[in-house]
């Protein structure tokens, strides 16, 4: 079956495809065992849709501290979506907005609750790789966000002090010259915003782990088990799977970016699907680190609203991402990959021999505030979901299952944001959704052009 799903056509994004062949993917070894498909009839007390980086979390929290053992159900294999194949920045964010526009939106208390969330987002996802003792090549690494043209270089030094002076978080801002000097060069680095919290990993042995952590705490995690039909039984949920049925009295929604349009109308016209697109570079020579003067291994992010994302992996390569096509077409994608590594190019003109050895793509999720959410539907509170982590999820993911948890097992926690904890806003004339969508981006682009 196709890797080609398109969440705004197709019915489900199938059913027990392997991983896309993407660097992560060859590099991470055989990963933990699952429980299989779905057998004929399972009941459970929660069911939970989609076997990334949420439910798995979901799942292990429920599990490890609420006494509940769910049941997960992956139309494909575990971290097949976004969580096995994004770039493995795991860094502090919140959906698109910067310190300055998170006070301006909702005042400084709650703009430091939901900073809040975002440093125990980091701290959940260290904790989760040392209780589970998950070997995914974790490194401290922190974040620099680049100003890619000078005009760009204000707006970070504001935020570092934004950061500093009212979260009292040591950010810091790094001029130009100090940045070629002691981080990296290239055409596009006019200073940038240093967040000292980041951590580079493997995505794909991430998920592995977390997979491992919630079946030994008690989950249940059937892989090629896709939802194809969802009926409600009195106050009971009757998910078919192609194997046979699960009866729930609660459900998890956890599937983000690859939700197929019928699962439920509580998400009906809510989400955004975008591709964002990956390139890894063959291992660059000594030459070629110098010439771009690639010494940092923090992650790296740029000042573009269509941003760039990139990073010098363990072995050398470059991984370097930005978005995608709009709709996912076989046998256009090459053309993308081809874009990003002229782009590439563009910033670090040393690279001009480096070829490409993997490329892949995925969909992330726009909501239509720019936020996660984390809540449940509106006629029924059985009925859960967190998604919306607009292409910068890894951290957050994890820690909205342990938050989900908290929901489904009756003990929502202490310190909900408003913003997040409300259910999804609807796009108006959704099935049109990609009309303006092309027209963002052209603004984007232009913005992104102009000082
Ligand atoms: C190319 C790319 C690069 C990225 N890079 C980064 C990064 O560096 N840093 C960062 O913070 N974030 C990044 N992200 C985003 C991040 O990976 C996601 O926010 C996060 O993994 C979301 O996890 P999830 O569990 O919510 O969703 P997913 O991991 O996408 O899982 C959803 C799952 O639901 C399943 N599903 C869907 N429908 C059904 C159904 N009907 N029945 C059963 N199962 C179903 C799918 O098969 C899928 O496995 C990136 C994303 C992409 C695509």
């Amino acid at each position: 079956m196709t890797q080609n799903y398109d969440p705004l056509i197709d019915a489900g994004p199938g059913n027990g495809l392997s991983h896309v062949p993407s660097y992560w993917a060859a590099t991470a070894g055989e990963l933990p065992p699952d429980d299989g498909a779905a057998p004929f009839q399972i009941e459970t007390e929660v069911a939970i849709i989609g076997g990334g980086y949420t439910g798995l979390s979901c799942a292990y929290h429920l599990a490890h501290e609420h006494g509940v053992k769910p049941v997960v159900l992956e139309a494909n294999r575990a971290g097949w979506g976004c969580s096995g194949r994004n770039g493995g920045f795991a860094r502090m964010a919140l959906g698109r907005l910067s310190a300055e526009e998170m006070i301006g939106a909702w005042g400084i208390e709650t703009a430091k609750r939901a900073f809040e969330i975002m440093r125990a987002s980091l701290v959940n996802v260290r904790a989760l790789i040392a209780d589970g003792k998950i070997a995914c090549d974790a490194s401290e690494a922190g974040h620099l966000k680049i100003a890619h043209r000078a005009s760009r270089a204000t707006a970070l030094r504001r935020e570092a002090r934004v950061l500093q002076q009212a979260f009292d978080y040591p950010a810091q801002f790094i001029d130009a010259a100090d940045l070629h000097a002691h981080h990296i060069g290239g055409t596009q680095s006019h200073g940038a915003l240093r967040i000292p919290d980041a951590v580079a990993l493997h995505p794909l042995k991430l998920a592995g782990g977390v997979l491992r952590m919630a079946r030994a705490a008690g989950a249940t995690v059937h892989t090629a088990s896709p939802v194809i039909k969802w009926r409600q039984h009195g106050a009971e949920h009757v998910l078919t799977t192609p194997h046979g049925t699960v009866r729930a009295k609660s459900v998890v929604i956890v599937t983000n970016g690859y939700t197929p349009q019928f699962l439920h109308p509580a998400l009906r016209a809510t989400l955004l699907p975008v591709l964002s697109h990956i390139i890894v570079t063959r291992p660059l020579t000594p030459d070629e680190i110098k010439a771009a003067n690639f010494q940092t291994r923090h992650v790296l992010t740029d000042t573009r609203k269509l941003l760039y994302y990139w990073r010098r992996l363990p072995d050398d390569r470059i991984l370097f991402g930005g978005r995608g096509l709009i709709a996912d077409r076989p046998g256009r994608n090459h053309q993308q990959r081809d874009f990003l590594l002229s782009e590439l190019k563009i910033k670090y003109p040393g690279l001009e021999r480096v070829t490409v050895d993997y490329d892949w793509h995925g969909w992330v999720c726009l909501t239509r505030d720019f936020l996660p959410h984390i809540h449940h539907a509106l006629d029924d509170s059985s009925v859960h979901y967190a998604l919306g982590y607009q292409g910068s999820g890894v951290s957050l993911s994890l820690y909205a299952g342990q938050l989900l948890a908290h929901n489904v097992a009756g003990d929502p926690p202490a310190n909900a944001l408003p913003a997040v904890n409300s259910p999804l806003a609807r796009y108006p004339l959704h099935s049109l959704i990609r009309i303006p969508q092309r027209l963002m981006y052209l603004r984007y682009k232009h913005l992104d052009r102009s000082d």
